[in-house]
């Protein structure tokens, strides 16, 4: 009885599980309760296990790649489509930007986000560099008048 898939969360495992399951393959899974103990155990000890009959093992296998490989983004770990920020498998939402995976992003997201936040950001940058500069000519001017004036 070879273990065909393993994963971080069992809801995953339930997931593939059922993939098997509509096709007639009765699967175990094991090590369901040791998910509570990663921190205490190796983390890829405590993954939550799915486990079929010898006989089975072939077809369950092509069936779980098959699920993995297709439209089941969720169902491996990924990048978020908005951000680009990799998630977990069984994560949907990105932990980033919080971005729900099945919606891609405008094709423009990026370039539209960056020109709307620029004007601002350059005018604030200006109006400091302007008063430092200023605040830096002040002392220099202030430094060599009181050079001149008082006895230091
Ligand atoms: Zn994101």
């Amino acid at each position: 009885m070879p273990r065909i898939f393993s994963a971080p969360n069992t809801m995953m495992v339930d997931q593939m599980r059922d993939v098997l399951a509509r096709q007639g393959i009765d699967s175990n899974v094991r090590s369901r309760d040791l998910a509570g103990l990663s921190g205490a155990l190796p983390p890829g000890e405590c993954w939550t296990e799915l486990w079929v009959d010898d006989a089975d093992a072939p077809d369950a296998h092509a069936l779980i790649e098959a699920a993995l490989a297709s439209g089941d983004a969720a169902a491996a770990p990924h990048r978020c489509a908005r951000c680009g920020a990799p998630l977990d498998a069984g994560f949907e939402t990105c932990w980033r930007c919080g971005a729900s995976g099945e919606a891609p992003p405008p094709a423009d997201f990026k370039r539209e986000h960056i020109g709307r936040a620029s004007p601002r950001a350059r005018q604030r940058a200006m109006f400091w560099i302007v008063w430092i500069g200023l605040a830096l000519v002040g002392l220099v001017m202030f430094r060599a008048y009181a050079r001149q004036h008082f006895a230091f």
